[in-house]
């Protein structure tokens, strides 16, 4: 058993304690679901008493006692009907229920969708066993008088929890669904000793005081207003420093890598979408379509069409006849779209590809807008309109490995020049089950087994299969970092499809060697994913204290008084010629004031100049990572900052 997985066991086990002692100290408490989530675990509660965070020394202290008394965990195998009745005579009549539904639905182990925030199955929903004799059993798990249906596993005594805590109350419904009881929800988190604990709360801590909504707002980075609408930032001129210094940095990383940089519109056709199945595949989650003038004789009907528009439609290659067919509304509908990749294939087609022109790689920092709904959004990591540093390569099948392969190193150069070392790979494929995915079978296991292959071959750490998370057009492969304070985020992606180039979709073609037309594979990959959120991450990784290569003032001249403001404003004039962001503070102000306020504002360096810095050509410069660094010539200013930009030097 690994680390994690121990820690699992200790936690899910410390629900089963929390949820004893709720359940010692007041009336009848019906137990719901209690599964692990990231940091901890909760457990849902149907009681008539109204829990308050002033219950939770009360609660704390009858866990301490619960956990001194050490029962052990008891594991108990029985019969359907047997647990049905045991449960019902204790009241549970929730976990009746389930059971119950569980039984009437066909698949083994039917878990309700939505519990826990990063889709851990609950563990105390029990599960069915095939019995020997026909009739299937349950597990249930016993611990003094406490009683829950639960399938395991847990720690042999409670002792072993070493550290525990109770986080927050939250509501929630019976298996998700408003129109089923309101359940009282309540944390908690237990770790093997004190000193994890205490660790833990402190990052709880540290990642308040990151918050990038509040650096955000304090350092006039970014906005948000109501009155331009939600979900919509407002990148603020410190912000879009930053922004264009990644888009820099990513536009030479193209250039490097032979990628052409184009720029489409934001919006398109709605046939377009209906061509590529974003719409409405992902209808719910877009803007609504527009419709133009010339279509408002049919709007009322065209408009119904689209809402039940078919599979049939969604077919329908990009062609005019096919778009005549269609209701005169439906074409005269334009899309906010929701992905670039529609526009870019239309750049593809422009004019005839031969194989010599492949690999085919373009590029775009595309602007695109999703409708999330509005209790999701937050800051920057959940908004509405974002641009993605995007790209699609069009290549033939045998240069897919390749082309992925360097998408892969793309990735992996991108993110560790941000400072994030510490990151996992996902690879997400298909669900044979399901039926909401397009191209052929046979196409989709091909790319499963390149992505694999590649993947395998690099050696990339923490790899993980994943089923069923696939886009519907094709497998990829997703990087999530973790951040200094250990939380994980998903940001750049690789994504193969061959759905998209399919005759099906938009029947792109290349002529081969062979003098025949092919079609070709698109690779859609994006190394941070959208400025927005990666942005948001960063503000929060960084603490808002930007390397120098990012940082949107690099250095600030302060005059230690108004005498010296010639000096300060030629040695100014000097490092912004050397491209340096520089900034001067000339005010009355005392010094330490200023260096106070240049601190607060985590200006990477800090020249202060004087009587004898304006003698030697010289400024004491300041670093906000290394503190005094003495006396330095200003042409050694220059070549210092100048160096560790052209370095990316965290
Ligand atoms: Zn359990
Ligand atoms: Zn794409």
């Amino acid at each position: 058993m690994t680390t994690s997985e121990s820690l699992d066991t200790l936690r899910h086990s410390a629900a089963h304690i929390m949820a004893r002692a709720v359940m010692r100290l007041y009336p009848n408490v019906q137990l719901a679901f209690g599964p692990n989530v990231e940091n901890g675990f909760y457990y849902d509660f149907l009681m008539e008493h109204r829990l308050t965070e002033e219950d939770f020394p009360k609660i704390e202290a009858e866990i301490k006692k619960l956990i001194k008394l050490n029962e052990e965990f008891e594991r108990i195998e029985l019969p359907v009907s047997e647990a049905v009745e045991l449960l019902y005579g204790i009241g549970q009549t929730l976990k009746v229920e389930h059971i119950r539904e569980s039984l009437a639905c066909p698949h083994p182990n039917p878990l309700p969708e939505g519990e826990g925030t990063n889709n851990v199955l609950p563990p105390t929903g029990g599960e069915l066993e095939g019995g020997l004799n026909g009739e299937r059993t349950v597990s249930l798990y016993r611990q003094g008088e406490f009683l829950d249906l639960c399938r395991g596993p847990h720690i042999e005594r409670p002792k072993e929890i070493g550290a525990f805590k109770l986080m927050s109350l939250a509501g929630a419904y019976w298996k998700g669904d408003a129109s089923n009881p309101q359940l009282q929800r309540l944390y908690g988190t237990a770790f093997f000793n004190k000193k994890e604990l205490e660790e833990h709360l402190h990052q709880i801590e540290e990642a308040k005081k990151r918050d990038h909504r509040v650096l955000g707002k304090q350092h006039e980075l970014f906005a948000l207003d109501s009155r331009v609408g939600q979900g919509l930032i407002l990148w603020l001129p410190k912000g879009a420093i930053v922004r264009r210094q990644l888009e820099n940095f990513i536009s030479e990383e193209l250039v490097k890598r032979g990628y052409q940089q184009i720029y489409t519109p934001v919006i398109g056709n709605i046939e377009l979408f209906k061509t590529s199945g974003h719409y409405p595949y992902y209808a719910e989650s877009q803007f609504p379509p527009i419709q133009l003038p010339d279509g408002q004789q049919q709007e009322a009907g065209g408009r119904k069409q689209e809402a039940g528009d078919s599979r049939e439609k969604v077919e329908t290659p990009l062609a005019s006849a096919a778009a005549c067919r269609l209701p005169p509304a439906a074409s005269h509908a334009v899309l906010l779209r929701p992905m670039n990749c529609p526009h870019h294939i239309m750049v593809y087609q422009q004019k005839p590809r031969s194989y010599r022109d492949l690999p085919y790689r373009i590029a775009e920092f595309g602007c695109v807008h999703r409708f999330e709904q509005s209790g999701e959004l937050s800051g920057m990591t959940r908004v509405r309109g974002f641009t993605q540093d995007d790209a699609h390569i069009f290549c033939m099948p045998e240069q897919v490995e390749a082309e992925f392969r360097a998408c892969i190193e793309m990735t992996l150069n991108v993110l560790q020049t941000m400072g994030f070392r510490d990151f996992e790979v996902r690879l997400s494929f298909r669900d044979w089950t399901s039926d909401k995915y397009v191209g052929s079978a046979e196409n989709w296991k091909i790319a499963q087994a390149s992505l694999e292959k590649v993947c395998k071959e690099m050696d990339l750490p923490n790899l993980d299969i994943v089923e069923g998370e696939a886009a519907f057009y094709g497998p990829k492969a997703d990087f999530v970092v973790k951040d200094c304070l250990g939380r994980r985020w998903q940001l750049g992606t690789v994504q193969l499809d061959y759905s998209l180039p399919s005759p099906e979709r938009f029947h792109l073609e290349y002529t081969g060697a062979d003098n025949k037309p092919h079609t070709p594979v698109m690779i859609h990959r994006a190394p941070l994913g959208s400025f927005e959120r990666f942005f948001g991450i960063l503000i929060e990784h960084f603490a808002a204290a930007f390397p120098l290569w990012l940082a949107p003032e690099q250095i600030r001249i302060l005059t230690v008084s108004e005498k010296f403001g010639d000096y300060g404003h030629a040695v100014l004039s000097k490092l912004q010629a050397s491209g340096l962001r520089a900034s001067l503070d000339n005010r009355s102000e005392k010094i330490g004031a200023k260096i106070r306020e240049g601190r607060l504002d985590l200006v990477p360096y800090l020249a202060v100049v004087g009587a004898k810095e304006a003698e030697n050509d010289s400024v004491a410069l300041r670093s906000h990572k290394e503190g005094e660094l003495g006396e330095v010539s200003v042409d050694g200013v220059v070549e210092k900052l100048v160096k560790e930009v052209r370095m990316r030097v965290l």
